[in-house]
């Protein structure tokens, strides 16, 4: 006799218990808060990367100058 256990992750965003099936269509996020927020801090870092040198410049000028 098998029963099926639910396959349970952890939302990579806040940690939550995310249930691995069709009821969490946001898998693996708890949420579709989470997925947005996960995809902008993603969507940021990569701007980050390709804006280093310009935003590096402006960041010590800043520095040099207070
Ligand atoms: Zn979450």
């Amino acid at each position: 006799m098998t029963e099926k256990k639910p396959i349970v992750v952890k939302c990579p965003s806040c940690g939550a218990d995310v249930i691995w099936s069709e009821v969490s269509p946001n898998r693996p996020f708890c949420s579709e808060q989470c997925k947005n927020k996960d995809f902008i801090a993603w969507a940021n870092e990569k701007q980050r990367i390709s804006g280093d040198s310009n935003y590096d410049d402006v960041l010590s000028d800043d520095l040099e100058n207070n």
